[in-house]
């Protein structure tokens, strides 16, 4: 006999006088195992089908009554056309029947507490705050839980009902038959937008939505030795997540304002050291440009154009270990444009007394020690 001609009884394999729980278990078990989605068993959907159709009839007292006296035909009298079954209504029928689905999953399938979205900030300091470090209150606008409805979007006094579009699962199942068979799409449940639930009396403060967008303030701690466009992320300080999820982060971004004369590279900061040639040949104190002030450097006589001149210490604190890069000075030369013919003849002057002598480098420079090295 072709499965879909066997005895309802025979196919759920229970007695005659099998009780509704025994039936509604021997479906249970079968629905499980034959259910198209899972098994891997070639007429699988065929049995299921017929599985179904038996449990359909034998679940309902009345046309169970039917069936044991007439058997199918009494029951196409009774009006029942099994081929009305559909798996989207047998899902249906499963779940009111069970309160879950085939899988035991409807819960889940569900709205779920989802986490709240981040929350993106920024924030300009000096470059002075990022070599001490600075906590400073950054405001961040962000959905908070409502108060006067506590997040549910529910009027005091009043709660949301669950969904009769979906049963509150948020999701609901479509099929269509087409030609290579029946196509069965889930999507978010057009009446509650996927929450599983309606809000009939809106709260007013929120609206209806549970959350409200506030103004907050953030205390953010900056660390010293902070890197221009870094993004400090601050835990939990985000939008509020929904029923009852967890908060989203908030992420920072520090801008760190450009000091005139001052290049940073990494923990080292570049200045530029400006003296005339007499200075440079002389010896000098220059005044330099820091984040924390200006800072006098000691330029020895015969100081070279292009010379860098390192203060060890005096650059920005590493963010990892705290120590202190170097401030390096580059030294720059001013040579006069600007000569009267009686200047001019002075510094020939000069020049001629001087001799090549006077130009020695105790440090023989690039070109000399490259000589020195092919001596
Ligand atoms: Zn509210
Ligand atoms: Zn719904």
């Amino acid at each position: 006999m072709a499965t879909t001609e066997r005895d309802y009884y025979e196919l759920l394999g229970v007695g005659r006088d099998a009780s509704h729980a025994e039936i509604k278990s021997a479906f249970r078990r079968l629905a499980r195992e034959l259910h198209p989605d899972v098994s891997e068993e070639p007429d699988a959907e065929l049995r299921f089908r017929a599985v179904a159709e038996a449990y359909e009839v034998l679940s309902d007292p009345e046309r169970r009554r039917t069936y044991d006296r007439f058997g199918r035909a009494g029951l196409r009298g009774g009006g029942f056309s099994p081929m009305d079954a559909d798996f989207g209504s047998l899902s249906d029928v499963f779940a009111a029947f069970f309160g879950e689905t085939l899988f035991g999953q409807a819960r889940s399938a569900g709205p779920r507490p989802t986490r709240g979205p981040d929350v993106a900030a920024q924030v300009e300091i000096d470059l002075a705050d990022a070599v001490r470090g600075i906590s400073l209150d950054v405001g961040v606008r962000v959905a908070r839980s409502c108060e006067t409805c506590g997040g549910t979007g529910a009027a005091p006094g009043t709660s949301p009902i669950m969904c009769p579009g979906c049963g509150g699962a948020g999701i609901v199942q479509q099929v269509s038959r087409t030609v290579l068979g029946q196509i069965v799409r889930s999507g978010a449940c057009p009446r509650c937008d996927g929450a599983g639930r309606i809000v009939e009396t809106p709260c007013e403060r929120c609206e209806g939505d549970g959350r409200t967008l506030e103004d907050v303030p953030l205390e953010l701690d900056v660390p010293a030795g902070i890197h221009d466009g870094q993004r400090i992320r601050v835990r939990g300080a985000g939008h509020a997540g929904t029923l009852g999820g967890p908060p989203g982060d908030v992420y920072v971004t520090v801008g760190i304002r450009p000091l005139e004369g001052i290049e940073r590279d990494g923990d080292d900061l570049h200045v530029r050291a400006s003296v005339t040639m007499t200075e440079a040949a002389l010896g000098s104190t220059v005044t330099v440009p820091t984040p924390e002030g200006s800072f006098e450097v000691e330029l020895p006589p015969g100081t070279q154009p292009g010379a860098v001149h390192t203060v060890r210490g005096r650059g920005m604190p590493s963010l990892e270990t705290g120590r202190r890069g170097d401030l390096l000075a580059h030294v720059e030369v001013r040579v006069p444009t600007q000569l009267t013919a009686e200047q001019r003849a002075e510094v020939l002057r000069l020049e001629r007394e001087l001799g090549s002598e006077a130009y020695r480098d105790e440090d023989e420079g690039f070109l000399g020690r490259l000589k020195s090295a092919f001596r």
